[in-house]
């Protein structure tokens, strides 16, 4: 095989192992006239098929297929026998179906399970064209071919590509933990209109976390502390000093506490006089034996004695 081919044909399956998940052994499925030309050109059917997908082959016919080599009859006996070898594939077709007819049914839309096609059909190799991820092999003037990926399989191949690419984008972003400012276009693009809010609300969250990181690394608290106290809530925990109270006003708070204290006190004792005759009164009845002014507190007695006199 031609050195040019050899690489073409290696690059052709690195496309679909890359982009369709194709794994050796491949799975091969041959139709009857492929099957016939082969033994009809004494090819080694194997080996050539090694070369062209350039890996191991585990080939295949469907009950479709092996049927149509019964029904050629004696001349098909040597293809028989090689079909012998095969896995014999079954395709749920109860009654026997055109070979194309089969063959594209495997296929599928999508070629889900993978399958290479070996077929000297025309019209077959033009519908699985039309399927993307369908390796094609024929045999042209007694060489084995592998036909180049259609423009479906390209075109999927792209699309394959560019939602790897957007996956990993927003992979990114979460590892990260943060919207990349390259990751945001994408995910409000590709994303769903909920996950889209999301992410903006992320972003919104962002900013504000960044700004209390960025605020200890501000001025020293301790820094802060020396400077003069601003009016209201600093005074509130401490005692003024002797200049602020001067800054006042000439009275402090501390001064109008002390000065409503000093009132109450006014108000009780002159609410007192009234009351320490009444207890006075008791006093005496309880003392009446003991010394007066001994007992009682020096002030009470004071006034006691001096409200007697
Ligand atoms: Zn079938």
């Amino acid at each position: 095989m031609k050195n040019k081919r050899i690489k073409s044909y290696r690059r052709a399956m690195q496309l679909y192992q890359s982009s369709f998940g194709f794994r050796e052994p491949y799975q091969l499925l041959v139709d009857a006239a492929f099957l016939q030309s082969c033994v009809k050109q004494k090819m080694d059917i194997m080996a050539r098929l090694h070369d062209v997908l350039q890996g191991a082959v585990k080939p295949m016919i469907t009950q479709c297929c092996i049927q149509a080599l019964y029904d050629a009859g004696s001349e098909a006996q040597a293809a028989v026998d090689a079909a012998k070898g095969f896995e014999r594939r079954k395709c749920n077709h109860f009654k026997a179906r055109p070979e194309d007819e089969c063959m594209l049914a495997m296929a599928g839309t999508e070629n889900k399970n993978r399958y290479v096609f070996a077929t000297q059909s025309l019209p077959l190799r033009e519908s699985l064209r039309a399927v993307p991820g369908s390796p094609i092999i024929y045999i042209a003037r007694s060489v084995m071919l592998l036909e180049s990926p259609s423009n479906q399989t390209l075109a999927k191949k792209r699309r394959v590509e560019e939602s790897k690419l957007h996956v990993s984008a927003e992979e990114l972003a979460v590892i990260t933990g943060k919207p990349l400012p390259s990751a945001d276009p994408v995910a409000s693009t590709s994303a769903a209109p909920a996950d889209d809010s999301v992410a903006a609300s992320e972003g919104a969250a962002e900013p504000p976390k960044k700004k209390k990181r960025k605020g200890p690394s501000g001025p020293n608290p301790l820094s802060v502390k020396k400077k003069k106290a601003k009016p209201a809530d600093p005074n509130a925990g401490r005692r003024p000093s002797k200049r602020e109270r001067e800054e006042d006003g000439g009275e402090s708070r501390e001064q109008k506490r002390q000065r409503e204290e000093d009132g109450k006190v006014v108000s009780l004792a002159a609410r007192g006089e009234g009351g320490e005759k009444k207890k006075r009164r008791r006093r005496r009845k309880g003392a009446a034996t003991g010394a007066d002014g001994e007992g009682g507190p020096a002030g009470e007695g004071g006034a006691g004695s001096g409200g007697e006199a």
